[in-house]
């Protein structure tokens, strides 16, 4: 049965907008304070390439732990299961900047998407590429057909400036031996990751491989390896929205993944990619009305991964 996708958008773009919108934009990075905070934008991209979009859709946001998505899959593709001996891949049921389990776990991070694990994930890049971000913007554009991608150097200096707790991180891992890299350095890198701008029809489109068993909709070319697309998504699953990834599975049913720009991506398997955007954050740092949309949108389709 084909679905009317730009009904059920506009649908779950009526409901969350009689909602209270609930939740804090993030200020712990001053610059992300600036953003209005009822924007609300929501774009879905088919398998079979077909775009929709309700509200604020086009705007660009700050993708932040977004990014390490992208971070992961190169890394993945680059270095292949050596890079497990680095982190492991469970969820860590922590806040996303906590320090607690790097101690007891001598310095090995529970997963990729918590900083500790997205922070050894830019160290493997930087010891391989040296300036990894142009490398990860070229991989950006390869999944939206070569358009340029920009990174917003406000975002990027405002959070290198309030950096304290990732390079407590940075710091810790180090003395255990799992960071390689200068710290001041390893955190410009990462804070230029988080700072890369795209929209939600951009988000969704630079996701759908995930979706697509890893090909690419504009050159139908692999952009993903079988297995990165498989453990990727997993890792979505388990560990992409922090401490509140039960929750995520639980209400919504997709693998997804957060950033506190209020941006959240989500696939479903040879379906679709879609990407939401509100601004206000849960206590748990992710997009309160983001979720919310999400979980509309698939109680309303029927079905999600389960
Ligand atoms: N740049 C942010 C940080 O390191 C990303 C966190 C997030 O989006 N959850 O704190």
């Amino acid at each position: 049965m084909k679905v009317d996708y730009r009904s059920l958008l506009e649908e779950v773009y009526e409901e969350v907008r009689q909602d209270a919108n609930e939740g804090k934009v993030a200020d712990y990075i001053p610059e992300l304070a600036c953003v209005g905070p009822n924007h609300f934008g929501m774009a879905l991209m088919t398998a079979s390439g077909e775009e929709f979009g309700v509200g604020d859709y086009e705007h660009k946001i700050s993708i932040q732990s977004i990014s390490k998505v992208f971070t992961l899959a190169m890394a993945y593709e680059l270095f292949g299961n050596d890079i497990w001996k680095r982190m492991d891949v469970e969820p860590s049921g922590n806040s996303f900047n906590s320090l607690v389990q790097l101690e007891t776990e001598k310095g090995i991070p529970r997963n990729p998407f918590i900083n500790a694990g997205a922070l050894v994930v830019t160290d493997m890049l930087v010891s391989h590429f040296g300036d990894p971000i142009t490398f990860l913007l070229d991989f950006i554009s390869n999944t939206l057909d070569n358009r340029p991608i920009n990174i917003n150097l406000d975002v990027a200096n405002s959070e290198i400036k309030h950096s304290d707790r990732n390079k407590a991180l940075a710091y810790f891992m180090k003395s255990f031996g799992n960071i390689n890299n200068d710290i001041e350095r390893l955190i410009e890198v990462y804070s230029h990751q988080c700072a890369i701008e795209l929209s939600c029809a951009e988000l969704a489109a630079s996701f759908l491989a995930l979706a697509n068993q890893g090909y690419s909709i504009h050159s139908q070319k692999r952009i993903l390896s079988k297995s990165a697309t498989k453990r990727v998504n997993a890792l979505m699953q388990t560990c992409g929205c922090y401490d509140e990834a039960g929750e995520f599975a639980f209400e919504i049913g997709l693998p997804g993944k957060s950033g506190v720009g209020g941006g959240i991506v989500a696939i479903l398997p040879n379906q679709f990619s879609v990407a939401v955007w509100s601004p206000r954050l849960n206590p748990k740092g992710n997009s309160a009305r983001g979720m919310k949309a999400l979980e509309i949108l698939t109680t309303k389709l029927g079905h999600s991964l389960y």
